[in-house]
């Protein structure tokens, strides 16, 4: 491209043009992180490259870039890191977790009469995404308990085209045994795809158990600072990756180059903060365990809990996530709340997987829109709560969580 001569320019010429020409060069230095492509649409040598390049890629194969909802720079190395990370064919972002969600399961092919098998305790929202989205357009939706070792025989009876599930459940974290509902789902045909936020591929890599399609909500551990909202779909075969990609395009899910410079700055300390936050889990589920006014732990970690031996085989560095539940003594609103509004250091709030540590009280936050008999038949009591923790020093975290314990 020839580059123009700006010193002839007319002020109102000069600023709409000011900015087109000035790249940077190797000559004058290459930044080591990327920079940020606020840009919405990208210029070509020629109108002939300009028309591969809305075609997606170069006659080279290189990926080249037209139009930013199309795909813009950030995402798309953003892209090749997780679709990496996941062991997948390639991955796709998206502007949130929910949109990310839409998107695997539109991917599926889900038609009028097609069949999804979910287990029960899945996120809220996406349950509302199946129930307000999916049904009335005359999708069958199961919900079922996948967690016992009838899961296998169950997905055979239903034989559903697409199977939903959670690596590990919310607030309970019940681990899902990926290797046997993912061979099941293989069996009938179905798509597979897991909702892997709670455990990052730091602990598990689902692909590598079978499945097709692994979501992730980055709001969480994946950007882990709590300043940033995306999600992504890793696909472990290429013609589900096609049809991600039209429908983030088409549905203008896409995730901006902010997000996900900001995604991708997290994601360089996932390892080391998984690390921390697994290690003082473990501490703070045990120190929990013994304590007077705690009833009952739940976290996979702890020798004693039922699915132990699964979480050992599945969970890799001997490390059993950041995330626990446990039932206070007094199983009641008014004691969860005392607790609650006591403590000083761990923040109450409605996200996880962020460096602080943090509560949440699942019957006013994730299971608001469920009555207390449907809770319970989940086995989610009115002294439960949840505890997502950071990565802070574990004295300190043990120290709040007891004297709000405690406190009269
Ligand atoms: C938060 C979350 C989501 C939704 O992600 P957003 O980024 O908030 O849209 C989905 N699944 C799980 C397990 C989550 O924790």
């Amino acid at each position: 491209m020839k580059k123009p001569d700006r010193s002839s320019w007319k002020l109102d010429t000069l600023l709409v043009h000011s900015t087109e020409q000035d790249h940077v060069t190797e000559a004058t230095g290459i930044p080591t992180v990327q920079p940020i492509y606020a840009s919405t649409t990208y210029l070509h040598s020629d109108a002939e490259t300009l028309d591969y390049a809305l075609g997606g890629a170069l006659p080279s194969g290189e990926q080249a870039y037209a139009y930013a909802r199309q795909g813009n720079p950030n995402a798309h190395a953003l892209e090749s890191i997780l679709g990496q990370a996941e062991a997948g064919v390639g991955a796709v972002v998206f502007g949130s977790g929910m949109a990310a969600i839409h998107a695997a399961l539109l991917a599926a092919d889900l038609a009028p009469g097609s069949k999804v098998l979910a287990a029960q305790d899945l996120y809220g929202t996406t349950i509302t995404l199946l129930r307000k989205i999916f049904i009335p357009t005359g999708v069958e939706v199961v919900f079922c308990d996948l967690y016992g070792t009838d899961a296998a025989a169950r997905i055979e009876l239903e034989q559903p085209d697409v199977v939903y599930v959670e690596t590990l459940s919310n607030p309970l974290v019940k681990l899902i045994d990926l290797d046997t509902i993912g061979a099941a789902a293989r069996k009938v045909g179905a798509v597979s795809i897991v909702d892997s936020t709670f455990t990052t591929p730091y602990l598990v890599r689902p692909i590598e158990h079978g499945f097709d399609l692994v979501v992730h909500s980055t709001t969480k551990y994946m950007g882990g600072h709590g300043d940033s909202t995306g999600g992504v779909v890793i696909s472990a075969k290429n013609a589900l990756l096609d049809l991600l990609r039209t429908y983030a395009n088409m549905l203008g899910a896409m995730l901006s180059p902010f997000e996900s410079h900001l995604i991708m700055r997290g994601l360089k300390t996932l390892t080391l903060r998984m690390e921390r936050q697994c290690d003082n889990a473990l501490q703070v589920a045990c120190f929990l365990q013994q304590h007077p006014a705690v009833e009952r732990v739940h976290y996979p970690g702890l020798p004693g809990h039922p699915q132990h031996e699964l979480a050992t085989r599945l969970l890799e560095h001997g490390r059993f996530g950041g995330l626990l539940a446990f039932e206070l003594k007094a199983q009641s609103r008014a004691a969860a709340f005392h607790f609650m509004d006591n403590l000083q250091l761990c923040l109450r709030a409605a996200t996880l997987g962020d460096v602080f540590s943090q509560v949440s009280y699942p019957p006013i936050a994730s299971h608001r829109n469920l009555t207390e008999s449907e809770r319970q038949s989940m086995g989610i009591t009115e002294g439960c709560i949840r505890l997502s923790v950071g990565i802070e020093n574990v004295e300190d975290i043990i120290n709040d969580l007891d004297q709000a314990l405690t406190s009269r």
